[in-house]
């Protein structure tokens, strides 16, 4: 069986919003559009990847697929879904028998889908994935509405597999009726009778809004830090004054929790460190309060448009005992961050008398914290 597949990414994808054809957007290191078409690359059946493109993009297409080698060409698309998509038809091996057509901004389709499809396609003429609709769905005529029965909704995906030479035949009898339609499934029904529908999957979804592009939805930053225990200072912690015979060194409080959670949540946004940002040679910061630091490192994630998740962080100490004040730690941070207590998590822990922390020569602490920017 010899496989063919057509992905249109020639469309403006203006809901996106990015100002460039949203296929060329990058999924990590990756276009989408060359995400979307590598389970394809993936199976030795399919022996060409037709990619339409808008005119003019194809030198960056080019570059995009480069990793696939040979086995794909490039066609300029046309006004319309339903053009662009003939365009790739046109460009498909003549012997081909099955032509498979699936979206260029839907990277995240698995192996098993694909094979699904191809099955079901090879075996009935067309194959169309579809996943029952979740949402609760209302029929909306201008000011009036009214719910829908969604049990009887599916959402169509692709990829849409189909026998080749019905669905060129379905394709040519389109284009000489002028007609277009949004997607392959309801061109291949209008000229050559039912569909068959096949499960979906429901994480092979397709990029469409700015948000499914932003790359950097969420990121996540590590702080540590560690002072040294000596005797006439304030053991300070999360902001909480914890008695104890001996307190951390330091320029300001020396509360090292607050430290690390500072370190974590400015390498979250790219931010640098609380040394770049408060260094101990400035006499503004001699014995000030960590938790007024925490305001001005909110201040630098606010700016950055920066929302915090979560933090998490371990205390290193082998004495005293902290159980009971972490609640009031958790408080403490989260009301200075304006985050729920809930978002904090801090556990402590001994090093079974093991290095500096196990000597008490100091207390160290690990911080991670998760961040989205909008
Ligand atoms: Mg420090």
């Amino acid at each position: 069986m010899k496989i063919n597949a057509v992905l249109p990414c020639a469309g403006r994808g203006e809901r996106a919003g990015l100002g460039y054809n949203k296929t060329l957007a990058l999924l990590g290191e990756k276009p989408v559009a060359l995400a979307s078409a590598e389970c394809f690359a993936s199976l030795p059946e399919v022996t060409r990847i037709v990619v339409v493109v808008g005119a003019g993009e194809e030198e960056e297409f080019k570059k995009a697929f480069s990793p696939l080698g040979d086995r794909v060409v490039f066609v300029i698309g046309g006004d319309t879904r339903t053009a662009s998509v003939y365009a790739g038809i046109c460009a498909c091996e003549e012997d081909a028998d099955i032509i498979a057509i699936h979206d260029g901004a839907r990277p995240f389709l698995s192996e098993a889908l694909l094979r699904r499809t191809i099955d079901v396609g090879a075996s009935h003429g067309s194959a169309i994935p579809v996943i029952p609709v979740t949402d609760s769905l209302r029929e909306v005529h201008g000011e009036f509405s009214h719910a829908v029965d969604r049990s009887c909704f599916f959402a169509v995906q692709t990829p849409q597999v189909f026998d080749a030479y019905k669905l060129r035949t379905a394709y040519i009898s389109a284009m000489k009726d002028g007609f277009t339609f949004s997607d392959d499934a309801q061109v291949f029904e209008r000229y050559m009778g039912n569909v068959t529908l096949c499960p979906g999957d429901s994480s092979n979804v397709k990029l469409t809004h700015p948000s499914d592009f932003s790359p950097h939805g969420f990121s996540v930053g590590c702080g540590f830090d560690t002072h040294r225990l000596v005797e006439g200072r304030k053991l300070i912690l999360g902001g909480v004054d914890i008695p104890h015979t001996k307190g951390l060194l330091g320029h300001s409080d020396a509360d090292v929790l607050v430290h690390a959670i500072m370190d974590a949540l400015l390498s979250a946004v790219h931010a640098r460190d609380i040394g770049v940002l408060f260094p101990d040679t400035d006499a503004r910061y001699a014995g000030i309060s960590s938790m007024k630091l925490l305001q001005e490192v909110k201040g630098v994630l606010d700016k950055k448009g920066a929302q915090i998740l979560n933090i998490s962080a371990v205390i290193m100490a082998q004495k005293p005992k902290l159980k009971d004040y972490i609640p009031l730690m958790c408080a403490n941070i989260a009301r200075t961050l304006n985050i729920p207590e809930e978002s904090v998590s801090i556990s402590a822990t001994t090093t079974e008398g093991i290095g500096l922390v196990g000597r008490e020569e100091g207390i160290s602490c690990h911080a991670v914290a998760g961040v989205r920017k909008e």
